[in-house]
């Protein structure tokens, strides 16, 4: 038996259920809508997406479902 493993498998399900002590800085994804693929980017506090909608208002329901998937991970985007 590895003891030292099996703590730290104990551990790592503990800070899976403790979110805030995870912030992601940055990250791409695609984002597969209904119509069409979307990249999706997070850095620094900073969304940007790359779908008509989001150009003028500055959040779009693929960014506001990363925000959701993501809650407590990251910023949530500030309308206008
Ligand atoms: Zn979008």
């Amino acid at each position: 038996m590895d003891y030292g493993l099996i703590g730290k498998i104990e551990k790592a399900k503990r800070y899976a259920e403790e979110r805030d002590r995870i912030e992601f800085l940055e990250f791409t994804v695609t984002f597969k809508g209904e119509n069409n693929d979307h990249t999706v980017t997070y850095r620094a506090g900073q969304w940007h997406c790359n779908c008509d909608f989001f150009q003028t208002r500055g959040r779009c329901s693929h960014t506001m479902a990363m925000e959701t998937i993501l809650e407590g991970m990251v910023e949530i985007a500030r309308a206008g």
